[in-house]
């Protein structure tokens, strides 16, 4: 019986079977019936490269085979692209012929395929639509089968394979794709090699010349780089057999051409500064002479402080279990060595799809559950957040920060681990516990020391959330994302939804506020309103102030717009009264679209002392006798009210960045002890010098005159605003001198 199937084995399929041998003879038949049934039905059909279209579905299938998967996975592999591709075959066959378990596969897959027509992106109206709606499908499947999404990983791997044949514009959109989508994917399933390939093939078409660069300098120090890491090797099995430890395997740890690029642009060095690292993986029986490998591998070398990771002890949450740690030898070079059982080097090789393997026991089995198990309840409570009919942008969005990134964890007071994605603050802690904990959330305690609300949450805080009455609300700060106060979707969510039910009178007097503090902030107390609010496209100033109310305009894009608007009005006005005097008066300089003080004209440029213009602001040059040009602010009263309007000239910002913008700002708070420090902190933290300080304190209020050195408007209104939230801070606007 077996040897007359084997008879019947196509060349192409043997591989596929030696990949996977423990298939039973009914396992085999059904995947040779669906090879062909696929290589009748793409007959004739030929793949860009010019192969027969059926080397793909093999290929396809070849690269599960070798994660070990099960028949109908196989089987399914064969007939991904029948139903999309060929006419005349459903799904209805598919389930006929094969049954219902590969035709719910093969179902899953082709859907996956069917992207939205144009009437759906045209609704949509934005570029990344496709890719947000591809990502959404590919989610919601793995929270059905996630076998589905293996094969869909394993068709674009191949497709990626083989993407020379395609358009360059194909070329890249799909590496695009690959590296912002797929590769992650691979990397949360825990499937290091799938995604390592993915990856560099992606940055090979993304980025040619680095790639070709890099791959010939780890050509050129291949044998010099072998032969060291044969001694390494030697010296180690000699130490760690004298313990009387039983090695399973030593090997050099391959080297990924993407992964030394990132590593060269984080720490920007050079490939020769990175290149003698050298990376070795011991495989060992058990986990406690893990242990003993390491004691080993400390005591021959010298351990570099800080790159001891046990992720056997705290495993990383895409099931990665190692120990690693880097050590220095006697000639100084770096050696990394990562330390391991069978078993978590089967689960970081293969990930997820370890789960199907053919294995004895099933202990093992029952951990790989439980942490699909964390998956899909990740993906669920993203999902739930979002909404079901949402935007598919703003699903993809919760995906990349819930699921995508990596996540602290942190204890509640009574000891609860919660994990949340990195970067989430006690906000997003506090509306994990609870929706009214979060709305109510006035301050935090992170091991028993407060620390201000967009405190960066470490794994092994201790956190403590203080809350306010009863009737407390979200501070609509919350929502700005320039201030940085919530990462997770749901607690956006969750305050986005307190605003909308405030109601519509609130929501205007909220965002009056916001509208009044801005502008103030910015020293353009008396715009009327009316013009800002349309500028946002808004007829009626209340409906404007509801939208700020609301959260869906946030304080920045106020700024932003209203200085854009201020800039072009003044571009235009300057334009029509300034320029016909500009024939007539003789100057010292050509000036026809305007001088950029900031490049090489030559001028003496000075800035204006009366009203201090910073980069954005709308700009006039004076021309002063003997000293250049003075730049003003265009509304600075010594322009407006100038009786010799001739000496007026167009200048503008230019281009250049490199100079900082002395800005004079004044806060006024109770005073109190360790304000200033709070505040140099903050300028700090911007990498914002302050050029003066000058402190008044009159009945315990303090007026704090200050001049930071900035570089553009944005960074103002978020210094300010950070400042403003300072305990004890009254106000903090820009000062504006006359
Ligand atoms: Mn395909």
């Amino acid at each position: 019986m077996v040897a007359a199937i084997s008879e019947q084995i196509p060349t192409d399929l043997e591989p596929i079977f030696r990949s996977q041998p423990k298939l039973s003879p009914e396992e085999r038949a059904l995947v040779l019936r669906a090879y062909h049934y696929a290589a009748k039905a793409h007959e004739g059909v030929k793949r860009d490269g010019g192969e027969p279209y059926i080397t793909h579905p093999v290929a396809v299938a070849q690269i599960l085979a070798d994660l070990r998967l099960d028949a109908p996975t196989l089987a399914a592999a064969l007939l991904h692209d029948v139903v999309e591709d060929v006419e005349g075959i459903g799904i209805e066959d598919i389930e006929r012929t094969f049954g219902a378990e590969v035709a719910r596969l093969v179902d899953g897959v082709t859907k996956l395929e069917k992207l939205p027509t144009n009437t759906d992106a045209m609704k949509g109206g934005k570029a990344g639509n496709r890719e947000a709606e591809t990502l959404r499908k590919i989610f919601l499947s793995m929270n059905n089968d996630i076998r589905v999404v293996l094969i869909k990983l394993a068709d674009r791997l191949h497709n990626m394979r083989t993407l020379g044949y395609v358009s360059p514009e194909r070329q890249i959109r799909k590496a695009r794709e690959t590296l912002d989508i797929f590769a992650p994917l691979a990397n949360r399933l825990g499937m290091w090699q799938m995604k390592w390939e993915l990856e560099d093939l992606s940055f090979r078409y993304l980025n040619p010349e680095k790639y070709r660069e890099i791959a010939a300098q780890l050509d050129i120090r291949r044998a010099e780089r072998e032969q060291y890491l044969e001694t390494v090797k030697a010296r180690l099995i000699k130490e760690i057999s004298a313990e009387g430890i039983p090695i399973v395997q030593i090997s050099a740890r391959p080297k990924h051409i993407y992964s030394i690029y990132r590593k060269m642009e984080r720490k920007r060095v050079s490939f020769d500064q990175i290149y003698d690292i050298h990376a070795l993986r011991v495989i060992v029986p058990e986990k406690g002479q893990c242990y003993q490998v390491l004691g080993v591998v400390h005591n021959i070398w010298r351990p570099i402080p800080g790159e001891l990771d046990d992720y056997i002890g705290a495993p990383k949450n895409n099931f990665y279990q190692s120990l690693h740690t880097a050590v220095i030898d006697d000639q100084g070079k770096t050696i990394e060595v990562q330390i391991r059982t069978p078993e978590m080097h089967e689960n970081a090789e293969y990930g997820i799809a370890a789960h199907w393997r053919y294995k004895e026991g099933t202990a093992h089995d029952k951990v790989f559950e439980e942490r699909l198990r964390y998956l899909r309840r990740l993906i669920e409570s993203a999902a739930e957040d979002v909404g079901a009919d949402s935007d598919p942008q703003e699903f993809v969005k919760a995906m990349r920060s819930d699921v995508f990134q990596s996540r602290v964890y942190v204890f509640t007071p009574k000891g609860d681990v919660i994990d949340l994605p990195s970067g989430a603050t006690p906000i997003d802690f506090a509306y994990h516990i609870h929706t009214d904990v979060g709305h109510r959330c006035r301050g935090a305690r992170v091991n028993g020391i407060q620390v201000p609300l967009d405190y960066r949450l470490k794994s092994g805080d201790r956190v403590e959330i203080i809350t306010g009455n009863k009737r407390a609300g979200p501070s609509l700060d919350w929502l700005n994302p320039s201030l940085g106060y919530v990462q997770t979707s749901r607690a956006r969510h969750k305050i986005q939804a307190w605003f909308k039910r405030v109601g519509r009178e609130n929501n205007i007097a909220l965002g009056r506020n916001v509208v009044d503090r801005e502008l103030r902030r910015l020293g353009l107390s008396a715009k009327p309103r009316e013009e800002v609010a349309a500028l946002f496209g808004y007829s009626k100033v209340d409906d404007f102030f509801a939208a700020v109310g609301y959260g869906d305009i946030s304080a920045p894009n106020i700024a932003t717009k209203v200085l854009e608007a201020d800039r072009k009005a003044q571009r235009e006005a300057a334009a029509a009264t300034l320029t016909p005097n500009t024939e007539a008066h003789t100057r010292p300089v050509n000036v026809s679209d305007g001088i950029d003080i900031m490049g090489g004209s030559g001028m003496l440029i000075t800035l204006g002392r009366c009203c201090n213009p910073v980069r954005g602001d709308p700009i006039v040059g004076y021309i002063t006798r003997g000293k250049g040009v003075t730049v003003h602010r265009a509304d600075c009263p010594n322009v407006i009210n100038s009786l010799e309007p001739e000496r007026f000239i167009n200048v503008t910002w230019g281009s250049s960045v490199e100079r900082a913008y002395p800005v004079p700002i004044l806060i006024t708070a109770y005073d109190r002890e360790g304000l200033l420090r709070d505040i140099g902190a903050i300028t700090a933290n911007e990498n914002v010098n302050i050029a003066d300080l000058r402190v008044q304190v009159r009945n315990s209020i303090a007026s704090i005159f200050l001049t930071i050195e900035l570089e553009n408007l944005d960074q103002l209104s978020r210094i300010l605003a950070k400042i403003e939230m300072l305990p004890n801070v009254i106000e903090a606007r820009r000062r504006v001198s006359v």
